[in-house]
């Protein structure tokens, strides 16, 4: 029978530099790492292009719902560029106006029904451990992960972050912009009835607002390493 693989959940606000982490700490421990965050934006993403955003989602519930059947998704290297029905959206999933209406979108419980059993698929192939970051991880998609963290960091910083990566992607925004478009998101993704953004029971909480992620991901490296080498013993030891 296959094990199953070590389980490590990152959770928390937009900007608080969970996919950073994510990627660093799967690149160093050799895990998978599952962009849930990315699995909802190519939602969002093939919502926008059908429909667009804003006023009368509701009214096209039927019609957005439906699309939920046809999205194929990939990914590729290490997690970094994803793929829906096989073109490559990795920037065109985190404009602007993509991950409002994401987030929107994210509060329909059929849409987390749907991508839930997704999520977990795509997490429970890894061969020997996943790390998995998004709002809900800890508290619904493995509420018994091996290891949950909650990583925050104050509004601020969060913005001001967010404003460099997408100054990085060549869409130019005032941290003013950024900071008012991360309180709409941050409100409704903690806000919402089904899977709200909250710290999961037994998640570490990690501030980030002081530190450089560098810092941080070594922290958090041998963090991980201590458990899953405990996890293996405690394995061993039951196997002999
Ligand atoms: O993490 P990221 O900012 O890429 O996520 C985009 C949006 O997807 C979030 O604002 C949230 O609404 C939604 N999301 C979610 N549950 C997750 C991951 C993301 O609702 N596990």
């Amino acid at each position: 029978m296959k094990r199953r693989p070590f389980i490590v959940a990152l959770d928390g606000p937009s900007g608080a530099g969970k996919s950073t982490l994510a990627r660093e700490l799967s690149k160093r421990l050799g895990f998978l790492w599952v962009d849930t965050g990315a699995i909802y934006r190519c939602f969002g993403l093939a919502v926008w292009r059908a429909y667009g955003g804003g006023v009368g989602l509701l009214a096209q519930r039927e019609g957005i719902l439906s699309l939920l059947s046809a999205l194929h998704m990939g990914f590729g290297e290490g997690g970094c560029r994803v793929f829906l029905n096989g073109e490559d959206v990795s920037e065109a999933i985190r404009k602007p106006e993509v991950s409002l209406l994401t987030s929107e979108l994210s509060a329909w419980p059929e849409v987390r029904a749907a991508l839930l059993g997704y999520q977990r698929t795509l997490a429970l192939a890894a061969s020997r451990g996943v790390i998995l970051d998004g709002r809900d991880i800890g508290t619904v998609v493995f509420p018994d992960a091996d290891l949950k963290f909650f990583i925050t960091a104050v509004a601020e910083e969060r913005a001001r972050r967010r404003q460099r990566e997408l100054a990085g992607q060549g869409i130019e925004k005032t941290v003013e912009e950024v900071f008012s478009e991360q309180g709409k998101r941050d409100r409704a993704d903690s806000q919402r009835v089904f899977a709200p953004l909250r710290q999961a029971e037994g998640a570490h909480i990690l501030d980030t607002s002081e530190q450089s992620l560098e810092q941080v991901i070594d922290g958090l490296e041998r963090e991980v390493r201590r458990h899953w080498e405990k996890a293996q013993r405690d394995i061993r030891h039951f196997v002999e």
